[in-house]
C-alpha cells in the first residue's frame, strides 16, 4: 500500500548507504579504506535503523549524523559505525565484543556479519531497550550484557574483534588481553575536551600491540570506572 507522505524507508536507507560510501571516498587517504567492504555495505543496507532508534528520533533515523539516545548519550553516525566494522575487519566466524551497547545498532551491523556479538552497556534501561529491540527484529546471535566495559568480559574471551563506542582516555589493558593474536580493536581515543582519534589496535600473532590513528572524531566519553 502506497499513502501520499508515507516514508519510502528502503529509499531512505539507500540514500544512507550512498552517503556513507561518498564519506569512504572523501576520508580514504586517512583510513586507507576506498570504500565500504561488501559485507558492511550489506549490513548497513538492511538492518532497520528506525526500529532502533527512540520513537522521536525514528524520522531522521537514516540520516548520516549521530542521534541522541536519552540518558545523555548520542549514537554514532552510520559512517563511523561502517568505518569501525570495517577497521576490525570482521568473518562470518569471528566472536567480537562491543563496549556501549546504545541502540543496538552497531551491534546489530555485527550480527549481520560474524557468528556471535557480545556487547555490554553501563546504562541498564539502554541495555534492556535495546536487548528488547533486537530480540524483537530476530537477532539470536547478540548477547547484551549490563556492566562496565572497562574491564571486558573475561568469560567470553577471547575474541577476534572488539568495537568501543564511548571515548576512552587511554586503550583499556584489559580489552587488549582480550583479543586474540591477530585481532583487532576499533576504539576512540582521547579526552572530553580533546580532540579523540578513532584508532585501530592490531595484536599480532606474536603477541605485540600496533596501534594506529585513523581519524579523529567526537564520542561521548566512556563513564570511567570508579
Ligand atoms: N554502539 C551504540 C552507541 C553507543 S553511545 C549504538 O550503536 O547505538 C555509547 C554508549 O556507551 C552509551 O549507551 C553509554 O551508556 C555506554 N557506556 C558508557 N560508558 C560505558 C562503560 N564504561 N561500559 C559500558 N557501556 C558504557
Amino acid at each position: 500500500m502506497t499513502t501520499a507522505g508515507a516514508r519510502d524507508i528502503a529509499a531512505e536507507r539507500a540514500r544512507m548507504v550512498a552517503e556513507v560510501e561518498a564519506m569512504y571516498a572523501e576520508t580514504r587517504w586517512e583510513t586507507g579504506f576506498a570504500a565500504m567492504s561488501p559485507a558492511v555495505r550489506a549490513a548497513l543496507g538492511k538492518v532497520e535503523r528506525h526500529r532502533l532508534v527512540s520513537p522521536e528520533q525514528a524520522a531522521s533515523a537514516y540520516a548520516n549524523h549521530p542521534l541522541p539516545i536519552g540518558h545523555g548519550q548520542t549514537i554514532s553516525q552510520p559512517y563511523i559505525v561502517a568505518l569501525s566494522t570495517d577497521l576490525i575487519a570482521p568473518q562470518p566466524h569471528h566472536v567480537v565484543l562491543e563496549i556501549g551497547t546504545g541502540s543496538g545498532y552497531q551491534a546489530a551491523i555485527l550480527a549481520e556479519i560474524v557468528k556471535q556479538v557480545h556487547t555490554i552497556e553501563i546504562v541498564e534501561s539502554l541495555g534492556r531497550g535495546a536487548q528488547a529491540r533486537l530480540q524483537e527484529l530476530g537477532y539470536r546471535n547478540i548477547e547484551v550484557r549490563i556492566g562496565d566495559g572497562y574491564a571486558g568480559w573475561p568469560q567470553k574471551a577471547p575474541f577476534d574483534g572488539i568495537i568501543v563506542t564511548a571515548a576512552a582516555p587511554g586503550i583499556p589493558q584489559a580489552l587488549v588481553d582480550q583479543l586474540k593474536p591477530g585481532g583487532r580493536m576499533a576504539i576512540p581515543v582521547g579526552d572530553r575536551w580533546e580532540i579523540q582519534h578513532l584508532m585501530l589496535v592490531t595484536k599480532n600473532a606474536d603477541g605485540s600491540v600496533e596501534r594506529r590513528k585513523v581519524l579523529p572524531v567526537r564520542f561521548v566519553p566512556l563513564v570511567p570506572k570508579d
